[in-house]
């Protein structure tokens, strides 16, 4: 359907997000002295990003203690079971700590020791205390203040939602996007892409409502690679209110892992330990192993949920305030009540392929935060690391793009048409999401999931739902490809049928949408 746009603009930089990865390369982009527009499709209270809810903090290597960058990038390569790029983690780590400065720079404040410096705590998979956090757990919510306040004389559109990549030539040259007045044009010669996550493939996550996968599908409708996509990280404890796969659009709340630190513990309806002979450390084992236990328990069950029991936890609201405000909106007292959680899933480990400085494979397109795939996680992210991520990599496409604005001139201002996509009813898809490809998979449910997909009919993309259940749609045809295609278990993935990590060297695997919207997979060479 052609399109006659309702209006139309040009810049030199389009910024699509207002998370970490999408402020860092707008403000370095602004400040190379290019004409910046950000785009986000949420409205202006707080809460629009994952980069708002953020806790854990922001992993760094500070230049004076017994730390260093070879340190925290075993780390990382030790959780990316063998599918990070080691030249792409050694230099987005060594990059941390200017990256973090520049923040404090900008306004962020640091929670401090009682010896002076920045108070540092340790996660796991962390040989060192590293982490630099603000108001305990509410890292994010300064994080998001500071890059806020240091962008708010920015060109920031609010309720904006990127439709579509537009591309002449063979580089990018603007996008289309739908607002208030309808559907317009911007054109311009760099765009970034910092859409952020996909947590709502699932019917549960502790993603905000827009972490639908934008990035990636306007990515793969463009004809760009996708790659380590099969990876998704799942929290094993989020909070069960009863209503997931109830609606879709839902935050959860996350039940921190520290309250298993202090010794509560996980059981079914009927009193039974979840993880008991599971694992050596029990309840505190690594996540995916947690969260596979708990998912053979609801599978074995049929129940809905598990418990934690908390309540021999001395002092609890006072120690963990955040969880105990949740808890109660959603009518559980966690002092006198086991809390009732599931697995949600948390973060995508993979995305759009691009080198450390944001770049994509199409000239004019570079991406950062979690939509990108830099090689930093591989198949497993270490807890913190997507916070430096997006901070590091977001300057750098900021800059690159203000370059590349430069090198191109003015695009030629293009048309663009209405195109129709295959988009599944969202719930239907959550469902299917949740049942065949969530924590743990299989050939049988996997190939069932790329079926149900196929028969997704086709809609006209026109409107921020329309976006999101297509966009949806589409990341979950290249999840369903890449996880079929990965026959073994590594990182986050696992397969019943193939319960090891294969014998040969670890790979990553490529997804590229075909002309009929099918996923195809290839592999990226070696880089391990
Ligand atoms: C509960 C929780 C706790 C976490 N804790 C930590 C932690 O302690 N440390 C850590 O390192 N990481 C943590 N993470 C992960 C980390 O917060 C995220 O990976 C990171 O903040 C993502 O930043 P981003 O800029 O890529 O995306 P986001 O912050 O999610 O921003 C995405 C932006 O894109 C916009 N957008 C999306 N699609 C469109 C579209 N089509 N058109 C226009 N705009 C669009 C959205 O409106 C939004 O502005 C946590 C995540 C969650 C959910």
């Amino acid at each position: 359907m052609s399109l006659h746009p309702d209006w139309q603009e040009s810049a030199d930089v389009v910024v699509i997000g207002t998370g970490v990865g999408g402020l860092a390369a707008a403000l370095a982009a602004h400040r190379a002295g290019r004409r910046v527009v950000l785009l986000s499709k949420a409205g202006r209270t707080p809460g629009g990003t994952a980069t708002h809810y953020a806790q854990g903090g922001i992993a760094v290597v500070l230049p004076d203690n017994d730390d260093s960058v070879d340190a925290h990038v075993a780390d990382t390569l030790a959780a990316g079971a063998g599918l990070c790029d080691p030249d792409a983690v050694t230099s987005i780590v060594a990059d941390g700590y200017r990256a973090v400065t520049e923040l404090v720079s900008a306004g962020a404040r640091f929670d401090e020791s009682s010896s002076g410096g920045w108070a540092l705590s340790r996660e796991g998979g962390h040989t060192r205390r590293r982490i630099v956090h603000a108001n305990g757990d509410a890292t994010g919510a300064e994080v998001q203040r500071a890059l806020d306040h240091a962008t708010d004389t920015l060109d920031i559109r609010t309720k904006h939602t990127a439709l579509q990549l537009l591309q002449d030539a063979g580089s990018v040259t603007g996008v289309l996007v739908a607002n208030r007045q309808g559907i317009g044009l911007i054109h311009a010669p760099s765009v970034i892409l910092a859409t952020g996550g996909l947590g709502h493939l699932y019917s549960a996550t502790t993603n905000p409502e827009g972490s639908t996968g934008d990035g990636i599908a306007l990515a793969l409708w463009a004809g760009i690679a996708v790659s380590d996509i099969e990876f998704i990280q799942f929290h094993p404890t989020m909070l069960f209110d009863g209503t997931a796969g109830r609606g879709p659009g839902k935050r959860r709340p996350l039940v921190t892992e520290a309250i298993r630190g202090e010794g509560a513990f996980l059981v079914d309806s009927q009193g039974n330990s979840v993880t008991a002979g599971v694992h050596p450390m029990g309840d505190l084992a690594p996540r995916d192993v947690v969260a596979s236990a708990i998912d053979a328990r609801l599978r074995a069950t049929g129940e809905p949920c598990v418990f934690l029991d908390a309540r021999g936890i001395a002092d609890f609201k006072r120690r963990f305030p955040t969880v105990t405000a949740s808890c109660r909106a959603a009518g559980v007292d966690p002092i006198t009540q086991p809390i009732p959680v599931v697995p949600g899933a948390h973060y995508s480990c993979g995305g759009v392929v691009t080198d450390v400085h944001g770049q994509t494979e199409l000239p004019g397109l570079f991406a950062a935060g979690e939509v990108a795939r830099t090689g930093m996680h591989g198949a497993n992210r270490l807890a913190s690391n997507s916070l430096l991520e997006g901070l590091v990599v977001g300057g750098r496409a900021g800059k690159a793009a203000a370059a590349h604005a430069v090198d191109s001139g003015p695009v030629r201002a293009g048309t663009a048409e209405i195109v129709a996509r295959t988009a599944l009813v969202r719930g239907d898809l959550q469902r299917a999401m949740s049942r065949d490809a969530s924590v743990v998979r299989d050939a049988d449910g996997l190939y069932g999931l790329i079926d149900t997909l196929s028969a997704a009919p086709l809609a006209a993309v026109v409107t921020r739902a329309g976006l999101e259940d297509a966009a949806l749609t589409a990341t979950a045809r290249a999840l369903a490809a890449a996880a079929l295609a990965r026959e073994e278990s590594r990182g986050c993935h696992h397969r019943t049928e193939y319960p090891d990590a294969a014998g040969t060297p670890a790979r990553s695997l490529v997804v590229r949408l075909a002309a009929d919207d099918s996923a195809q997979v290839e592999t990226l060479a070696a880089v391990c």
